[in-house]
């Protein structure tokens, strides 16, 4: 007879995505299947399906243990007491470390140098656009290929043998919008203030946002030859806001320029070769696409097309890649002098053609192997919209430029201003500290200010102008302001704790969102016959779960498709119409307009609720 060995309990770790079994040889066929988590008498089967003849007690080979144990997703460990024994057997997990060992090397190895991308920030009529134009024309190599300009959301220019890309959709809320989208593009953000005008709120709200977003801050101080221009003024205001300029003891680089003479912009093109030099910006060029969309729209006779910044590998002409619900095969590149590219490395704007449709602005795409693959990926996107957002309107969304500025119109309305009163000085750095450590990546906060005094009519006139609220910490209002600020339908809220005065920032902060929509299952019916009508079919069905409602809203489910959504417009318990109908029960439905049921087909009745949305 022979003697069942004792029982080895395996231990089981993780390293990183691998399951290691550590297990002390002999390995015995009960102990290991336990380890693998399967009944022994499979593990008998498959072993002996490899030719392999053992019982539940007897012990296997350690190779052939090591390869049933990959088999099942496993790494096997062999314990040995000697270190020699243990050096024979280099274990899958080595073999799988090296590898990736050897990926993060080629990666490190393949890093190379690549352009800043730039965008360009700041208050509305100081110049973003014309410094935008303004650097294009300075861009020799642009001039020579004589192309048309065209605006594709992005350009890249040549400036003392090297590139710059320049993000062409001025305004901060695309900037904003794309970051919302976790599409952090952009190195460098230049803030153009006007040299007559200083810092205006916007200028403070693109400086906000430029922070936020951790990105390298420079200055260009445009309209340098308008007659009120005082480049000493916004220096002072730079100061003011702990950006100081470097000339004043600070680190922020600023240069004067005028878009209109064009003045400066060589200036400014070294500043932001400089800076880039120091932000060591690297990329590897030698790998699969991926990087995120700027913009995109549909264009008759050529569909949808979608610029692109690649910000890893190459994209080339040919390559599959997808973006959300949307893949492309892509059958052209272009660029913003409608020049013909074959291949896009990091760092490089480019229009694609060859989408399945228009992939939103800041979202990111990669590459797939091929085109079904990318397709696939495509439909797998679609489907979890499907599934999260309880719709079947995830077709193809059309984003069109206009879309596109309706969007970020969207993004700029949800900004919460204050204007804050404080008693002390004190309190006021501590109101702010408390303000700004409240993240959102929905709404904004912007403190357009915050001073020492009484809540005064001025600080109703500046709400009013701002569409602000105004916050009192620890303070009063002047005489007269609650008449002021109805009359400018201004809203004033005092507090005289700090916590509660952030918790109720917070709540307005989320009154500006719209709200979630929640999707509440009530019923569902299987449909069982379908029986004719005077016009039309009705499905004649049970009821499985909850309760079916007249007029509820429910859509028809066939497998996994949704083929039809609306609402419950018949529901009928044999003649009669009912209101409800219960589960256990059968009973006719009719969804809208709707008529090609089909036994087997599930409808379900869903309830949309309203929920406050989370910051
Ligand atoms: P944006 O709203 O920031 O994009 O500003 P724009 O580029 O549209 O410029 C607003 C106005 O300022 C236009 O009338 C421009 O002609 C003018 N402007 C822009 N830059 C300069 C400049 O350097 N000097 C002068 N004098 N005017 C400028």
């Amino acid at each position: 007879m022979p003697v069942t060995p004792p029982a080895q309990t395996a231990t089981i770790t993780t390293e990183g995505d691998i399951k290691v079994i550590h297990l002390k040889p002999p390995i015995i066929v009960r102990d290991f299947a336990t380890a693998l988590g399967m009944k022994p008498f499979k593990l008998i089967s498959e072993l002996m399906e490899m030719g392999i003849f053992a019982s539940m007690n007897q012990a296997i080979e350690e190779p052939v243990a090591v390869k049933v144990a990959e088999k099942h997703g496993f790494m096997l460990e062999i314990k040995h007491r000697g270190e020699a024994a243990q050096q024979t057997q280099q274990t899958a997990k080595e073999k799988a470390k090296s590898k990736e060992k050897a990926a993060a090397e080629a990666e490190v190895q393949n890093l190379a140098p690549r352009p800043p991308v730039v965008c360009i920030l700041g208050h509305v009529d100081h110049g973003k656009t014309s410094l935008l134009d303004a650097i294009r024309k300075a861009d020799v190599a642009a001039g020579e290929a004589g192309g048309i300009t065209q605006h594709i959301g992005a350009y890249q220019i040549e400036h003392s043998d090297r590139k710059i890309t320049f993000l062409d959709t001025p305004g901060h809320a695309a900037f904003t919008k794309m970051r919302a989208r976790g599409a952090d593009v952009t190195d460098i953000a230049v803030l153009v203030v006007a040299a007559d005008d200083g810092f205006m709120p916007q200028t403070d709200e693109a400086l906000k946002h430029a922070q936020n977003a951790a990105v390298t801050l420079m200055v260009a101080v445009n309209k340098m030859d308008v007659k009120g221009a005082n480049i000493e003024r916004v220096k002072q205001q730079m100061q003011e806001r702990n950006i100081a300029p470097e000339d004043w003891g600070g680190e922020t680089v600023t240069v004067p320029v005028s878009a209109i003479k064009g003045t400066g912009i060589t200036d400014l093109l070294d500043m932001i070769l400089l800076q880039a030099d120091v932000l060591e910006l690297k990329a590897n060029a030698k790998t699969e696409a991926s990087g995120i969309i700027i913009e995109s729209q549909i264009e008759v006779g050529r569909g949808p097309l979608a610029t692109v910044i690649v910000q890893r590998g190459t994209l080339r002409v040919g390559d599959s890649i997808v973006c959300g619900p949307h893949w492309a095969k892509v059958r052209a590149m272009f660029d913003d002098q409608g020049k013909n590219l074959k291949e896009a490395p990091p760092a490089t704007p480019v229009r694609v053609i060859g989408w399945s449709g228009a992939p939103d602005s800041g979202a990111a795409f990669k590459s797939a192997k091929n085109a079904r693959e990318a397709e696939n990926l495509a439909e797998e996107a679609e489907h979890l919209i499907r599934k999260t957002t309880g719709t079947a309107d995830a077709a193809p969304k059309e984003v069109s430029v206009e879309s596109l500025f309706a969007n970020i119109a969207a993004t700029q309305a949800k900004v919460l201003k204050l204007i804050i009163k404080t008693d002390v000085f004190g309190s006021t750095e501590a109101v702010r500290n408390l303000l700004e450590n409240i993240k959102s990546t929905k709404v904004s906060l912007e403190i357009v200010s915050v001073d020492v005094g009484l809540v005064s009519k001025t600080d109703i006139l500046m709400a009013s102008a701002a569409g602000a609220v105004v916050i009192g910490f620890n303070t009063k209002l002047e005489n007269g302001v609650t008449a002021v600020a109805k009359h400018h339908g201004v809203r004033i809220e005092t507090y005289g704790i700090i916590y509660e005065l952030a918790d109720k920032v917070r709540d307005m902060m989320a009154d500006l969102l719209d709200p979630d929509l929640k999707e509440n299952k009530t019923g569902a019916a299987e449909v069982r016959a379908t029986f004719p009508l005077a016009k039309g079919f009705v499905a004649g069905c049970l009821v499985t779960e909850g309760k079916i409602t007249r007029n509820g809203s429910a859509r028809l489910r066939r497998k996994k498709e949704i083929v039809f959504e609306g609402k419950v417009s018949t529901l009928k318990r044999f003649k009669d119409d009912a209101n409800e109908v219960r589960a256990g029960i059968e009973c006719g439905i009719k969804l809208g307009d709707f008529n090609g049921y089909e036994i087997g087909d599930v409808i379900e009745c869903f309830e949309i609720t309203k929920v406050r949305a989370a910051l």
